[in-house]
């Protein structure tokens, strides 16, 4: 660490000390949720803390690694608010934008998002999750305009998003992937609808989106037509980079609530119980290193194939862990769970934590499919057989 890091350190705990708000789990509804949010984004975003990965002509951009590493520390440890509603739009909307769009694209959306603008990602389908390019929902070309038609799911957020990233099909001509089109689609248009999926822990944190016949102009494509699986590389390649390093330094800085949860238990003195905490604490941190050594290959440009997976691996089973733990030390009082938690993962209330913590093995490509590509195109071990799912089906 130089001086220069200490200093930056020392200036976000003072800043956190006085803005950062304390109540934000208290909150007891969706709106009270995501006014909390906004207010909480539009204050990381003056204070030049809301979006340390972009480049410099943005306020609080162009940080090393090491920089961006102390900002996540920081804002972890500090325990404040996840940002749960601005992520797609800073990470996944960053990431194509700046990679895939035009210089007007960029220009007339990169300075919404950091004035409020939030995003949704549009690429799940019934039918389209793991196997991503069997997208059904459909894009026609009527003179200046897609014309599109079909069904998403899963989409985080979306109830509240003014942007979606949309993945559609111009094409059911050739290799599946090759007519995939990339859409940036405002939600207020005529013909999307909007419906919240409310889940088992009382959340509303993803929604269903119908598209009927959406008049989206084409000067809203990203790439070529034909050319949106490239595309969406660009923005499934954010949610495995800094999201996850966010995510693993914010199950280190909630260990904390572990240890309380073994006082609280009186098991301070049982060796069972301290030998899985040092185990948990010394994998937390093997995940956090390993988030760390990712982040420096991509910035070198030094990434394999399959880095991103065993990354996303570690953090989802060692979140299952830290919650399987929680939930054992907190005994009959751990079954009762806050009827919103807002997709926080690491909040104590440990069995919203446990059952959140299956969504981590799903989002962003499941387990499964983590270890298959570890083990086929890392490993270099025999493919899969094709459709083995379906053909195994009676
Ligand atoms: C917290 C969370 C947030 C999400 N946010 C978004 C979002 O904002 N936008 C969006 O578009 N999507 C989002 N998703 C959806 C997510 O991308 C999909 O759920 C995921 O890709 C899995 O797809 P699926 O649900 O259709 O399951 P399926 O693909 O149907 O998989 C079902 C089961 O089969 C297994 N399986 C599938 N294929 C194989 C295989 N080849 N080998 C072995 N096992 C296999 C899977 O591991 C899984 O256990 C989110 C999901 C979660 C949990």
């Amino acid at each position: 660490m130089t001086q220069e890091d200490d200093a930056l350190r020392r200036e976000i705990r003072d800043w956190i000390a006085r803005e950062a708000p304390r109540d934000w789990r208290t909150a007891s509804t969706h709106e009270a949720f995501v006014a909390s949010q906004r207010s909480w984004f539009a204050k990381l975003v003056g204070a030049g803390y809301a979006v340390p990965h972009w480049p410099r002509e943005w306020p609080g951009g162009g940080r090393s690694l090491a920089e961006q590493k102390i900002i996540y520390e920081e804002l972890a440890r500090a325990d404040t608010p996840r940002l749960l509603l601005s992520f797609v739009s800073t990470y996944h909307a960053f990431a194509t934008l700046a990679e895939c769009a035009s210089a007007q694209q960029r220009s007339h959306y990169l300075p919404r998002i950091l004035e409020g603008e939030t995003w949704c990602q549009g690429f799940s389908e019934p039918g389209a999750g793991s196997d991503l390019a069997a997208i059904r929902s459909r894009a026609e070309r009527r003179g200046d305009v897609y014309v599109v038609s079909g069904q998403k799911v899963w989409s985080t957020m979306a109830q509240y998003a003014d942007m979606c990233l949309l993945l559609v099909r111009t094409s059911a001509d050739g290799p599946k992937q090759a007519g995939l089109t990339y859409l940036l689609m405002d939600m207020r248009l005529p013909g999307v609808s909007v419906r919240p999926i409310h889940q088992i822990q009382g959340d509303e944190e993803f929604a269903e989106i119908f598209l009927d016949e959406v008049e989206i102009p084409v000067s809203q494509r990203v790439g070529e037509e034909g050319a949106g699986w490239a595309v969406a590389q660009a923005t499934l390649a954010s949610e495995r980079g800094l999201t996850l390093m966010e995510l693993s330094y914010r199950m280190r800085g909630a260990m904390l609530r572990l240890s309380e949860a073994v006082h609280a238990a009186g098991r301070t003195c049982d060796a069972g119980v301290l030998r899985k905490l040092g185990a948990l604490a010394t994998r937390v941190d093997a995940v956090c290193a390993l988030a760390d050594r990712f982040l420096q290959k991509r910035m070198d440009e030094d990434e394999r194939v399959g880095d991103a997976s065993i990354v996303k691996l570690a953090y989802s089973r060692c979140l299952r862990a830290w919650t399987n733990l929680g939930v054992e030390l907190a005994d009959l009082a751990g079954q009762m769970h806050a009827p919103i938690t807002f997709g926080d993962l690491n909040s104590g209330n440990w069995m919203a934590d446990f059952m959140n913590s299956y969504a981590w093995t799903i989002a962003g490509g499941s387990d499964e499919v983590q270890r298959n590509i570890i083990a086929e195109r890392m490993l270099g071990m025999p493919r899969e057989p094709k459709n083995w799912i379906t053909e195994a089906r009676p």
